[in-house]
Formats: structure tokens, C-alpha cells, sequence
């Protein structure tokens, strides 16, 4: 491998003046290639930390799959396929930097410009992380399969006497390697190192093929998804990074449309591809949750996190972006609870910074109605009353959650029954305010089927007592919540004197009980 290769197209010469008249790319001198490429690794090595730093902190998200190619840990640059792919980037890069320049010597001061951007090569080391990059398994085309006949025959060598040359012949095999790129798709430029007395190595080659295959899918893809959907537009490129890769991994078949722009966050709906674990499936129809992270809309949501103590250690120290996804990463949790409870709610797929993908609750693209849009006979509204009271109490009891947003407006009606959802800022009854969250939700639910004509509905007063087991007993909402704030006040000053809170609340009379 050593002795043949790129970095030997001029083995004895040193790296002197034989490398500078061979090098394609045709870099004045060495030290000015190694200087630039030695810039790539370490901006590499810079984004690989921090991926390590931010993976630290977020164990949950799922481990992301490591590439063949480049990584943090085995910069090495003796490697032949090292400087293959260094190469290959070096050159990826001058190709977009004169299809920049072509783009500006035609458009020049028109007011009607054309864009290149299609035929951009957009490597992959140029994206925020190397994180997750294409899964080299799934590819159609095996990298490794055997290639056309060659020209050497059966019995495996030729010529005669002292001139035999057999197929394992180094300096022929790598010749006909650097051949045989031709056969690389064909907007996959190979430079002109064809033209020139290159030697590949069978690893360097079927590296460079493999990429090439990946490559060709990858960018085939992208102008795919860029020419067929608008959703892309509603996020940032740092975004549509993240669900390209998706994508391209093969866990997201496609990436369909926009189902909601909401304040917080974008929901998609994609068709699922394959998982990258056998364990794990992805559902037929996902909806991708991109929370958003313009942080105005957030300021106000404070309050749900601040306070939870689940967030609390980390919540000082983090920074707005990563605030954000901590809300993500609130509601793939809380969706987890709801999912072990068995309440009907979307299934987690994965989580990736700020973008959550569960289930879609739905069918053919079209999400389940919002309870607020359905109409619904009195028979299976008097149903999902009787439904949503025991999932509120489910979620109090076996979840330990207060879901804090429930209305009909986060509440799905699909297969006849109710489905839960929009759980991130879902919080423990022990919050500090988790207890006028609960009465907060009981006068929605109260309302919207007591205007919805069930005549069984609990008021919001005995709603709060049914799902809370606490036993309230003022009978007008002033007093009512009066007492609520009592109970939380208490177990705040719990928590100052003690440093815990209580498990759970106790208004009758039984001692509460503490989470040891
Ligand atoms: P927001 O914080 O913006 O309200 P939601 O989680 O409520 O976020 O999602 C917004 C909308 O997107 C929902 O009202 C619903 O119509 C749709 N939606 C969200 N998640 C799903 C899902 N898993 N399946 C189907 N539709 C969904
Ligand atoms: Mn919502």
C-alpha cells in the first residue's frame, strides 16, 4: 500500500520539484498543499470535538453511525487513500470556486442571473459535521463486486522469462485502477490524473469508487428533494443539512411537504425508508417536528423549563441553541413516558439536535383532524371524553407529567379515538407551577366538551380533583386556585428545605411522600 499510489507518482524524487511538475492540481509547492489540507483536517478535528462535547451532553440521541472516510481520531497522512480524499477535496473545492467565477463573468451586472448551483460538488467535509454522512451499506451498486473482465488472461500473468508481469503486479494493477475511474459516473470528475502515470492501489480505487457511488446517489438525491419540495424553504441550512442527511441515510424515504408552520416549530410529513438498526423500524409515515430556532418565541416558554427540575443543572450553563434543542429533547421524553403508559401519541423515530421525527398520526399525507376541527357524532364525543379523562389521569399518575398545552388543538382524532401530542413543554406535577398548568388544561377540556354537548363532562373544578387524586374543595375557581398555589408554595418551600420535593401531593390528611 505504502509503495504504491498517489503519494507515489514520485516515490524517489522526494517531494521536491518531480511532485510539483505531476501534481494535477498544480499547488506551486508542497508545503502550500500540506498547509491547506492540514487547515481541512483541523477544521475537521475542531467540528469532531465538538460533536464529541455536545454528544456528552445529549446521551440520548441516537449514537450517529461513523463514516469509512475521514474521522477525528486517524489523521494520518502516510495513508495513500488519505491523500486520495484530501485530494479529492482539494479539488471539489477549486471546481466550485470556478463555477463561482463562471456564474459572475456571465451574469456581470444583469439584473436576470443564472445560477451553477446545481452542479456545485458541495463536499460533504464542507457541512457542519461528518456525523451520520451517508450509510455505506445500503447501497445499491456492491462497491466491492468484481469489475469488468481485464485484459490479463486466465492464467494470471504474461510475458515470459524474466519479463513476467501477473495480475498482482503492483505498478500494473495500480495503472489499471486509475483506468478504470472512467467508469465512475460520469459528472463525477476524476481530474486528469487518467491522463497521467498513476498508480492507484486496489484500496485506494475501491475507496474512491465507493465514494463515487455514494457521491452520485447523494447528489442525485439533493437536487431531487431541491427541485420537488418548497418544504425546505421554511428552514435554515443548517436544517435542511440535518434532513438531507436523514434522507440520504436512507431513514427518510422523502421528505413530502409542510403539515403545520406553527410559532415554535415546523412539522414535515415524510415517508420512512430503513432504520439503521434491525431492532428498530421506521414507520411507514413520519412527521418531522424542526423546532425553531429563532429564540424570540421561546423567551416566553421560560418558565416550563427554568422550573423543571429534570432541566435545571443544565439549563444555566447552556446556550440559546442548545435551549432549544432541550425542547426537542423534552418532548422526545415525554412522548416516551406517554408511550410506555400506553396513551395514544406519536412513536419517537429519532432525535437530531432540534429536530424530532416520530410517527405520523395520519394517513396518505393527511394528518389526523384536530379535535377543535372534527365533527363528531355525540355517541363517540361523549368517547373521547371519557377517553381523554383517563389519559389525563395516566399521564398524571403512571407518566408523572402534566401535559400543560391540552386543548383540542393538541389533540388528534384518527381511528377512532383521540390521539395526545405537542408535549415539549409537558412538565412534572412538582413543577412549580405544574398545578395551575393541570387546572389550566381541566378548564379546556371542561369547556370543549361541555359546549360539545357531554353532558357527563366534569366540570373543570372536579376534573382537576379526578385526575390530580387530590381533594380540593373549594366550589368557586378563586378559592379553587388559591389553594392550588398553597399546595405549591409548599412544596417549594419543601425543596428550599430539604433540597427535594415531594413525589407526589397530598391533601388528605396522609403524609406526602418523598422521592428518596
Ligand atoms: P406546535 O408547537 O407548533 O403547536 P405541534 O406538535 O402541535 O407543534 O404540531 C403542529 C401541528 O402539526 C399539529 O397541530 C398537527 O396538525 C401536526 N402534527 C404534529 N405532530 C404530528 C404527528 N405526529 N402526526 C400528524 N400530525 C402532526
Ligand atoms: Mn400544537
Amino acid at each position: 500500500m505504502d509503495s504504491v499510489g498517489v503519494a507515489a507518482a514520485a516515490p524517489d524524487a522526494g517531494p521536491g520539484p518531480a511532485w510539483q511538475s505531476k501534481c494535477p492540481w498544480g499547488a506551486p509547492n508542497t508545503t502550500s498543499i500540506s498547509c491547506s489540507l492540514a487547515d481541512v483536517m483541523s477544521e475537521q478535528l475542531a467540528k469532531e470535538l465538538q460533536l464529541e462535547e455536545e454528544n456528552a451532553a445529549f446521551p440520548e440521541v441516537v449514537a450517529a453511525a461513523e463514516g469509512p472516510f475521514i474521522t477525528g481520531e486517524n489523521i494520518d497522512t502516510s495513508s495513500d487513500l488519505m491523500l486520495a480524499q484530501m485530494l479529492q477535496m482539494e479539488f471539489d473545492r477549486e471546481y466550485d470556486a470556478q463555477l463561482r467565477r463562471e456564474e459572475k463573468k456571465i451574469n456581470g451586472d444583469s439584473k436576470v442571473s443564472i445560477s451553477f448551483e446545481n452542479y456545485r460538488k458541495v463536499h460533504p467535509y464542507d457541512s457542519d459535521s461528518s456525523e451520520d454522512e451517508v450509510d455505506w451499506q445500503d447501497t445499491r451498486h456492491d462497491p466491492y463486486r468484481a469489475d469488468k473482465p481485464t485484459t490479463t488472461p486466465r492464467k494470471g500473468f504474461i510475458g515470459k522469462g524474466k519479463d513476467i508481469t501477473t495480475k498482482h503486479d503492483e505498478v500494473v494493477c495500480g495503472r489499471k485502477n486509475t483506468a478504470r475511474m472512467e467508469n465512475f459516473a460520469p459528472e463525477f470528475q476524476v481530474g486528469d490524473g487518467i491522463g497521467m502515470d498513476l498508480k492507484l492501489s486496489n484500496q485506494v480505487f475501491n475507496a474512491l469508487k465507493q465514494h463515487a457511488y455514494s457521491e452520485e446517489r447523494r447528489s442525485a438525491r439533493l437536487h431531487e428533494k431541491k427541485e420537488h419540495s418548497t418544504a425546505e424553504k421554511a428552514v435554515d441550512p443548517k436544517t435542511r443539512l440535518l434532513l438531507y442527511k436523514m434522507v440520504n441515510s436512507g431513514m427518510l424515504e422523502t421528505i413530502t411537504g409542510c403539515i403545520s408552520t406553527g410559532k415554535e416549530s415546523v412539522v414535515f410529513h415524510a415517508y420512512g425508508g430503513k432504520s439503521a438498526t434491525e431492532d428498530k423500524v421506521v414507520p411507514p409515515e413520519c412527521a418531522i417536528k424542526v423546532f425553531k430556532t429563532t429564540l424570540n418565541e421561546f423567551k416566553n416558554r421560560d418558565k416550563y423549563i427554568k422550573d423543571d427540575y429534570r432541566f435545571k443543572d443544565r439549563f444555566s450553563k447552556l446556550n440559546p441553541r442548545k435551549i432549544i434543542r432541550m425542547w426537542a429533547e423534552k418532548e422526545m421524553h415525554n412522548l416516551t413516558r406517554m408511550q410506555n403508559a400506553g396513551i395514544p401519541c406519536p412513536q419517537v423515530v429519532i432525535l437530531k439536535k432540534h429536530v424530532l421525527v416520530m410517527s405520523f398520526i395520519g394517513q396518505d399525507q393527511v394528518p389526523a383532524p384536530k379535535l377543535k376541527d372534527v365533527t363528531l357524532s355525540s355517541e363517540d364525543m361523549k368517547k373521547a371524553y371519557y377517553q381523554i379523562l383517563t389519559m389525563m389521569q395516566q399521564l398524571y399518575k403512571e407518566c408523572n407529567l402534566v401535559h400543560a398545552d391540552l386543548s383540542e388543538y393538541n389533540m388528534l382524532w384518527h381511528d377512532g379515538k383521540v390521539w395526545l401530542i405537542d408535549v415539549s413543554q409537558s412538565v412534572e406535577p412538582t413543577h412549580p407551577h405544574g398545578l395551575e398548568f393541570l387546572f389550566r388544561d381541566c378548564r379546556n377540556v371542561s369547556q370543549f366538551f361541555q359546549k360539545g354537548g357531554v353532558a357527563e363532562a366534569l366540570n373543570e373544578r372536579e376534573l382537576f380533583n379526578a385526575v390530580s387524586g387530590l381533594n380540593i374543595t373549594a366550589d368557586n375557581e378563586v378559592d379553587f386556585q388559591a389553594e392550588i398555589e398553597a399546595l405549591e408554595k409548599m412544596n417549594e418551600d419543601h425543596v428550599q428545605n430539604h433540597g427535594k420535593k415531594l413525589s407526589t401531593f397530598s391533601s388528605d390528611g396522609d403524609p406526602p411522600i418523598y422521592d428518596e
